[in-house]
């Protein structure tokens, strides 16, 4: 007998069919002797939903009232599924987060889990129960109800299983597993059967959303292997999350990621001195604004050298302003901004050991006319900024050359 924790996603729970489809699968576990513990998100679309109506009222919507409001998605279909349960004559019981004090910081909108208190759970458990609990969500310590960000409840489940020191965790989604790019830009993408806490935190941190960044780095913290499967098909090998060590066969290129949430920045002519860097960031991130990366220029005969950086498309029309007001003070010649750019990046912890990666990269870009108009580098990655027009070309052709339709 084993503990599972299982999660579904929103498209696994969008229509009382497919609720009753995964309460069908929750009973299969069930009758092999499992103890289940499933945290759900609320239906596909609703928090989006919910969000633009909070914002027919107010443009910026107080973050407390926000996470009241969102909270609300996931409790309808904890009840939902207990119920589809209860109807198949699987004993269940639903919690809300803070019903099994899912603790977490004050950060409303972004709340981090400190501690899940497992009592009630377990005493569910022994009485035989399947326990339901709301993903996405928690509480502060002075009572205020929060949430964990977009794609939340991978966190939750993670956290649940530490809390819990169950056996396994599974995340079912509406694709059977993590695949080398996202199958809605490349029909040629390709399952991945293992892959390592490290690349999946920067597929997901480059923006591969089939996991919640933190629920990675909670796995990889405490050595949580996640197993990612499909609600909607059966197949039970999926994707598998685990350390390095456990990775037998080492691929070069483990897959493709893309962001579409970026916007270029560029301070033109500024004069390469000492503290230019600080003069131009610090008004941004005062404005708790956060770069990613980050681009100065060889300065030319003159002195004058050109800074460019990135930030979230959220934040463009603020970080232009303040660019603008800083490209005064500090005398430069011209601010250049672009929100139709996009990030590509290739992972693969290969990239550490093969020299020549990232130029073949640039040669797959040059061959299709796109130009290149960032590069940043780490150990296991390798991220361009382009033109968003050549988002599906670039993430396709690297998919080819680097062959990893092929197993
Ligand atoms: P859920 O609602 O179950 O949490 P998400 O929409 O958050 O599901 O995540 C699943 C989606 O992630 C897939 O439908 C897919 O389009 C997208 N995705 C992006 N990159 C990848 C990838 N590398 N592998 C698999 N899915 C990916
Ligand atoms: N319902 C939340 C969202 O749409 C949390 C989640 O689905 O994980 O982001
Ligand atoms: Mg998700």
């Amino acid at each position: 007998m084993a503990l599972i924790v299982q999660k579904y996603g929103g498209t696994s729970v969008a229509s009382v069919e497919r609720i009753q489809a995964v309460a069908q699968k929750i009973k299969a576990f069930k009758e092999k002797g499992h103890q289940l513990v499933v945290s759900v998100s609320a239906m596909s679309g609703e928090t989006s939903r919910m969000t633009a109506l909070a914002q027919t009222i107010q443009d910026i919507p107080s973050l407390r009232e926000m996470d009241v409001l969102l909270t609300t998605g996931e409790q309808v279909t904890i009840a939902l599924l207990t119920m589809a349960l209860q109807q198949l004559g699987c004993d269940a019981v639903s919690y809300t987060g803070p019903q099994v004090c899912i603790m977490t910081d004050s950060e409303h909108g972004k709340a981090r889990i400190k501690s899940i208190d497992n009592h009630r759970i377990f005493h569910s458990l022994d009485q035989g129960k399947v326990v339901v609990v709301a993903g996405f969500q928690g509480v502060d310590e002075n009572g205020h109800i929060t949430t964990l960000g977009r794609g939340g409840s991978d966190t939750t489940a993670v956290a649940l299983v530490t809390a819990l020191k169950a056996d396994e965790c599974q995340i079912y989604t509406d694709v059977d597993g993590v695949f080398t790019t996202d199958p809605r830009i490349e029909i040629n993408a390709r399952r991945i059967n293992v892959v390592s806490y490290e690349e999946m935190l920067e597929m997901a941190s480059l923006g591969s959303k089939v996991l919640q960044i933190r629920s990675v780095e909670f796995a990889s913290k405490y050595k949580v292997p996640l197993r990612v499967l499909s609600s909607l098909i059966d197949n039970p090998l999926g994707t598998l999350i685990t350390r390095e060590e456990n990775i037998v066969e080492q691929v070069v290129i483990s897959g493709i990621a893309h962001n579409k949430d970026e916007a270029k920045l560029s301070l033109i002519g500024v004069l390469d001195e000492p503290g230019i860097a600080f003069k131009i960031l610090n008004p941004i991130s005062s404005a708790n604004i956060e770069v990613d990366m980050i681009v100065q220029s060889v300065s030319a005969r003159e002195g004058l050298t050109n800074f460019a950086f990135t930030v979230h498309r959220n934040n463009f029309k603020t970080a232009s302003k303040i660019l603008n007001n800083v490209c005064k003070e500090i005398g430069a010649i011209a601010v250049q901004s672009d929100d139709k750019v996009v990030k590509v990046s290739l992972v693969g912890i290969g990239i550490r050991s093969h020299a020549g990666i990232a130029t073949q990269m640039f040669e797959v870009l040059h061959n299709e006319g796109i130009n290149i108009q960032m590069i940043s580098t780490s150990e296991i990655k390798i991220s361009v900024v382009i033109d968003e027009k050549y988002l599906e070309l670039a993430v396709r052709s690297l998919h080819a050359v680097f062959e990893l339709d092929k197993e």
